[in-house]
């Protein structure tokens, strides 16, 4: 099922018009949701399991359907984490824990959004732009981008904070100019959620990765 938008839609003008928030959700996301669910319908043995899970284990995934569910469990795992990773209300800078990683792996809040800005306008064609967590416990804050809906966890980074670098998140207000997207992005980025997931992210182990966001069965129903 595709998890409600946690605001409404017009809720992140004007960093992100509502026109776009609507399409992106209502359409975007919930296509990617239909895909899977489309894609698993004859597997009923996997049903139960989360789009966490199904991304980590791939190869149990039958071969038939490995490709459909790479991209469209992707899809929904990284859209679900870009909704909660921004706010229309809340803090506009880091705290707790994940405000003293920041300085100690960047040098500061401002070295880190231009990091963010480089490999967000250096990613050629369709993805995302991260902050995560490299594992294990303790590990360094990093800036990476991945391509199409690749997650990752995939590689064993933690996201903390994400932003979507594909035209539909943005081209309806800003047409071509990815880099000034990027820039406004900052006013409505969720620094709660990323000091949380941040804080969670030395606790959880793999079976916490693969959990996270629920089971299918429950999310499909
Ligand atoms: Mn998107």
């Amino acid at each position: 099922m595709l998890p409600p938008l946690p605001y409404e839609y017009a809720a992140l003008e004007p960093s992100i018009d509502g026109r776009t928030m609507m399409l992106h959700h209502d359409q975007h996301h919930a296509s990617y949701v239909e895909k899977l669910n489309a894609a698993l319908k004859d597997f009923p043995e996997l049903h139960g399991r989360s789009a966490n899970w199904l991304l980590l284990n791939l190869i149990k995934v039958p071969k038939e359907i490995r490709t459909a569910v790479r991209h469209n469990a992707g899809g929904h795992v990284n859209h679900s984490l870009l909704w909660r990773a921004m706010s229309p209300t809340g803090v506009d800078a880091p705290v707790g824990p994940l405000a003293d990683a920041i300085v100690r792996d960047f040098g500061s809040v401002e070295k880190l959004k231009a990091r963010f800005a480089e490999v967000g306008e250096r990613r050629f064609g369709s993805g995302w732009v991260w902050l995560v967590k490299t594992q294990p416990a303790g590990g360094k804050l990093e800036v990476l981008s991945t391509f199409g809906h690749e997650n990752p966890m995939l590689q064993g980074h933690y996201p903390i904070l994400v932003n979507d670098i594909w035209e539909h998140a943005y081209y309806l207000k800003y047409e071509n100019r990815r880099a000034d997207y990027l820039k406004d992005w900052w006013a409505v980025a969720n620094w709660e959620e990323a000091a949380r997931r941040y804080e969670a992210s030395d606790l959880a182990d793999r079976d916490d990765w693969e959990a996270e966001g629920g089971r299918l069965s429950e999310a499909t129903a």
